[in-house]
């Protein structure tokens, strides 16, 4: 029922709370879990002012992604987990719900709130989408 998680992260700190749930369900027959960070294309537009620079950042954007995701890998291989790491461009929901169908997983484990956290928000905004439209169970941990 839980063979197969998908964790998606923005690494902040509601992210990295429900990391321990992942890790945890290791003792309800998890096997592997994929590690999803999804760089914001509205943010790398941003940051890009000369689009001459867009790969070069997006690559930049990509190693630190992935420095990130190492210690993740680390702590989830600890508990016998095997992992895989995706880190890709686009809008963080639609990546979400689109890594979801492609890995066929089992569920999303995910945070309530994001980098964004603004007090008055009941849920973030790629939360939101993704419980609204996943067609597996989506395990939501409160900030
Ligand atoms: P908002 O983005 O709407 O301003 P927020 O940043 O507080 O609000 P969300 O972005 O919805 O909240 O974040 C909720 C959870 O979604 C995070 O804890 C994380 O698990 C996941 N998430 C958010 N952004 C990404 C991303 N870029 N890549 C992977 N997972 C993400
Ligand atoms: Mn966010």
């Amino acid at each position: 029922m839980f063979e197969k998680i998908l964790y998606p992260t923005d690494f902040s700190d509601v992210a990295m709370k429900a990391l321990p749930y992942v890790e945890h369900l290791r003792l309800a027959g998890c096997r592997e879990v994929v590690i999803l960070h999804v760089i914001d294309s509205r943010s790398l537009d941003l940051l890009c002012y000369d689009p001459a620079h867009y790969r070069s950042v997006e690559n930049d954007l990509e190693a630190l992604a992935r420095e990130n995701c190492s210690f993740i890998t680390k702590r989830l291989e600890k508990c016998g987990l095997t992992v895989r790491v995706d880190v890709r461009t686009g809008n963080p929901a639609s990546q979400i719900l689109k890594v979801q169908a492609r890995e066929h997983a089992d569920a999303i484990v995910i945070g309530s709130h994001g980098k964004s956290n603004l007090a008055e928000m009941i849920i973030g905004s790629v939360s939101e989408r993704v419980i609204r439209n996943a067609s597996c169970p989506v395990l939501v941990v409160k900030r």
